[in-house]
């Protein structure tokens, strides 16, 4: 699975030199989880991360490679939320390493569709007093974050810890990474960028499973296809494995 690596690696371009704090995984750490949505009324809140129109990126993306993904950590780019001002900057970006799904003939397209649904885990995971809301369309993970939250240790480490023990609840996860933005310099219209670009491929990937012709010269992914490295083998081997 190597479709969002070139996205993964700018990913690094775009976080190098920012001040970075890393945290190794341990699940114990992590967050206590709601167990269902609950609501942080904005008069409870201490924070709102893209809040007041700032920018709230998030996306994911899949890989089968350990250099990019080597193993499960958490990894923060600005302050953490303690040291927040009561709105900020925000992108939570999750890098996940999974197995070489597309050796595996069989389980191609059941791989596929689980790829599709790891980036639901965010509809999964209600840690208390951090309340998420997320607008796929328009890329964006909005927090906010409860007084009593704060008051009580909240930190991007140990939401980083929830993030990563629902990653690891699924099997073909074999590593994560989860990236927490807030410095007020990162550069956030790049890193929507991104995430318009790993949604063009995810979508991609949905028409190919769903048998679309194979003819490049009238397909509408093409400018897709073209740009994005080991799309077309994809399709085609693909294809190869559904008509031979
Ligand atoms: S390889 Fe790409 S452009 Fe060609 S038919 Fe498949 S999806 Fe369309």
């Amino acid at each position: 699975m190597e479709l969002y690596n070139n996205i993964i690696r700018r990913v690094g371009e775009l976080t190098e030199g920012l001040q970075a704090k890393r945290f190794a995984c341990r699940p114990s750490a992590a967050w206590p989880d709601a167990g269902a949505f609950e609501l942080v009324m904005g008069r409870d809140a201490a924070w709102e991360l893209g809040g007041d129109g700032k920018p709230a990126v998030n996306f994911t993306c899949v890989t089968s490679s350990p250099e990019l993904v080597k193993e499960d950590e958490i990894l923060t780019f600005g302050p953490d939320i303690s040291a927040l001002p009561p709105s900020a900057p925000f992108a939570r970006i999750s890098l996940l390493r999974v197995g070489d799904i597309e050796s595996d003939e069989d389980d191609t397209e059941q791989a596929f569709r689980a790829i599709q649904n790891m980036d639901f885990v965010k509809y999964r995971i209600f840690p208390k007093g951090y309340m998420i809301r997320t607008s796929s369309e328009n890329h964006r993970e909005q927090v906010r974050i409860s007084r009593e939250a704060v008051k009580n240790g909240i930190s991007f480490e140990r939401i980083g810890n929830s993030f990563l023990n629902k990653y690891k609840e699924d099997d073909n996860i074999l590593a994560a990474k989860v990236l927490f933005i807030t410095a007020p310099n990162a550069d956030y219209a790049e890193l929507l960028k991104c995430a318009r670009q790993v949604s063009k491929i995810t979508l991609g990937l949905t028409k190919i499973l769903e048998g679309m012709s194979t003819d490049c010269t009238t397909c509408q992914l093409k400018p897709i296809c073209d740009e994005v490295e080991g799309m077309k083998e994809l399709h085609f081997g693909k294809q190869k494995h559904t008509t031979e």
